[in-house]
């Protein structure tokens, strides 16, 4: 059993997507290579539901999310939305479909045109797609800008004459504009200062409930997608290698990687001891891949089976499924505290 064959009806459905880079080289750009960016992922995303996708810089999570939306073109794979598969889509179809599938930056600052007021940026989509025009398009607009929490007499105003924090309301606000009803939310707080990200993780869910939005929630830090995501699942080097509930996921991890990344989690406590566990080495290279377990270079508890084979997903129980070699059916049998001498990935 895998993780996608215990899937209900979801609203979109991502089956053994691939992104590979070529690498070129020589003054006739051979292809020597292929950065594996993705590799072979699947997962689903249910109505009104929250998906958190979690890893360390550069384990292909962002590209992933654009892979999905067609924002980067994935080099195989399918995105099968309400039915239809979405990467075989073109022309009038594929551009009327967009509409459903929306993103949130990571970069409030740089991902808004500076010479467009708010009133335009938010608006565009709805002009586009021919959803209103004149004085209707400007009340959806302010409208909008009320819902995610700013001021509608705003309108007229241009994105640097607004904070960190305000300006991804204005993403949010541009993304919701045109009715979706999948958002890829791309590291959408990593950029905000901690006392503002609380701020627009609370709206994004105030949002979700209201309009009835999945989201795709891509974030480096665990404890970011906890409040928001009803399952997370792990990625490392372009595979996934751990998915659950998020109650499960952070109750009990069942993969080396993931229990990493919580022990990796700052405890506010500081009388709190923790017997707290760091990874040797770097990530790999996507290029050249190592054998076996991506992971098993890092692993304080890589077998010589790691080193040689890939490991198949096991049943955890309750949606709970973790690709490694050493955990059981029905949960247990990896545990990176019992190994010694190790150090923590750097999320
Ligand atoms: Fe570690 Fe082996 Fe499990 Fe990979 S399969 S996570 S190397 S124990």
């Amino acid at each position: 059993m895998t993780p996608e064959s215990s899937n209900p009806e979801p609203l979109i459905e991502v089956k053994n997507l691939k992104k590979f880079f070529p690498i070129r080289k020589g003054l006739f750009g051979k292809v020597v290579g292929h950065v594996k960016a993705v590799d072979d992922v699947s997962f689903h995303v249910g109505r009104g539901e929250t998906l958190g996708l979690v890893g360390e810089s550069g384990c292909g999570k962002t590209t992933a999310g654009r892979s999905v939306l067609r924002l980067i073109e994935p080099t195989a794979g399918s995105v099968i939305v309400e039915g239809v598969d979405f990467l075989k889509l073109e022309g009038e179809t594929l551009r009327a479909k967009r509409k459903d599938l929306q993103i949130i930056f990571q970069d409030p600052y740089g991902s808004l045109n500076p010479r467009m007021t708010v009133g335009a940026i938010v608006g565009e989509g709805m002009v586009v797609h021919g959803l209103a025009k004149g004085e209707e398009l400007t009340r959806r607009v302010k409208d909008l800008l009320h819902k995610v929490g700013l001021n509608p007499n705003h309108y007229n105003r241009y994105p640097h004459e607004f904070s960190g924090g305000q300006r991804q309301r204005i993403g949010v606000a541009r993304a919701l504009a045109v009715s979706p009803k999948f958002i890829v939310c791309d590291e959408p707080v990593s950029a905000l200062d901690v006392s503002i990200q609380a701020q627009i993780i609370n709206l994004l869910a105030e949002l979700r409930d209201e309009f009835h939005l999945s989201y795709l929630f891509v974030a480096h830090d665990l404890s970011v997608v906890e409040h928001l995501s009803n399952r997370v699942a792990v990625m490392y080097l372009g595979k996934i290698v751990e998915t659950a509930t998020s109650e499960d996921l952070y109750r009990s991890p069942q993969h080396p990687y993931t229990q990493a990344l919580l022990d990796a989690i700052p405890v506010a406590d500081p009388k709190k001891k923790r017997d707290r566990l760091t990874l040797k080495g770097d990530v790999p290279s996507p290029v050249n891949p190592p054998s076996g377990c991506y992971f098993h270079p890092r692993c304080p508890l890589a077998e010589e089976k790691c080193r040689v084979e890939a490991p198949p997903w096991v049943d955890c129980g309750g949606s709970h499924f973790a690709a490694c070699h050493l955990v059981k059916p029905g949960g247990g049998g990896a545990d990176i505290h019992a190994a010694k001498g190790s150090t923590a990935p750097n999320p």
